[in-house]
């Protein structure tokens, strides 16, 4: 940014940045992938986590959670120099991915309710043992926990967090994303099943259940109707055909009126829909899994 004030609009300098030391204290706008709302923030720190810390508030105004979605932030200056309506192509998916709106002050009561849920207690009473012993209902013991909901309209709605166990360094846990060091999906979903395995809690077949009605099944459905429904495109003259003419050959004519004859491709290949048809078979056929779902 830096380099474009100076050569492009021959201006001084802005961030003067020699060290990432030297970026304490800049605002930055986060924004998450898919959506068009900037959140403002400020750089405080620091960590060696391929990750965003901030407080849940913050994430939330981006419409994340903390689950491992990718993120991102840019230095503020970056942004108002470089972002305009006029750039913005006309397709569809456009308006994703640019800070079209920019909320300066997070506000707790306009987020995702999840947010306001977040446990922000040094500790927790004793009570709170005492009715887990009891099996009484989460809603029921949520009076005796600190969360942020029960904040908001005070001083503290956005500052002055509690946390359990202390920690020297904030980014003391893994430092990646299982998602990210997985790679190939297969590897995402045996590692995620495997763990969802030994958690006594989880009821294997109906995560498998759940993962395939919400995520695999509708993918490849969504897949194989654009299979169905795609577009075909001449080889020689890039002429596009909404279905395949009877002839299966190109049937536009050239500037002379000969009739170009090209061969027809497909725009989606069938790879890409088969792509998780054996891995969502392979799913199907654990043990309890719902004869409907197989
Ligand atoms: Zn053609």
């Amino acid at each position: 940014v830096d380099d474009e004030l100076v050569r492009i609009y021959r201006l001084p300098p802005f961030y003067r940045a020699q060290r990432i030391e030297d970026l304490l204290g800049a605002i930055v706008v986060g924004l998450a992938p898919h959506t068009s709302g900037g959140v403002a923030g400020r750089i405080v720190g620091f960590s060696a986590a391929e990750a965003c810390l901030a407080p849940p508030v913050f994430h939330a105004a981006k419409r994340r959670n903390c689950d491992g979605d990718e993120d991102s932030v840019t230095l503020l200056l970056d942004p108002l120099l470089n972002f305009s309506r006029s750039f913005l192509p006309s397709s569809r998916g456009a308006l994703m991915d640019k800070p079209l709106v920019l909320t300066t002050r997070v506000d707790p009561t306009e987020v995702d309710g999840e947010a306001r849920n977040v446990d922000v207690g040094c500790r927790y009473p004793l009570a709170l043992y005492r009715a887990a012993e009891a099996r009484q209902a989460p809603k029921e013991v949520e009076p005796l926990i600190d969360i942020v909901a029960h904040r908001i309209g005070g001083p503290h709605a956005l500052s002055g967090y509690g946390f359990t166990h202390d920690t020297t360094d904030l980014a003391g846990g893994p430092v990646q994303s299982a998602y990210r060091r997985a790679g190939s999906m297969d590897r995402m979903v045996a590692e995620s099943m495997g763990l969802a395995a030994k958690i006594r809690a989880v009821d294997l077949a109906e995560a498998i259940g759940l993962l395939l009605n919400t995520h695999f099944l509708p993918d490849v459905m969504g897949n194989l109707k654009s299979y169905a429904t795609q577009k075909f495109i001449c080889k020689s003259c890039r002429e596009s055909y909404r279905r395949p003419p009877l002839a299966l050959r190109c049937s536009a004519r050239g500037h002379d009126g000969a009739l170009c004859g090209g061969e027809l491709l497909p725009t989606v290949h069938e790879a890409s829909v088969r792509k998780y048809v054996p891995l969502t078979q392979r799913l199907s056929r654990t043990p309890g899994v719902s004869p409907y779902v197989r």
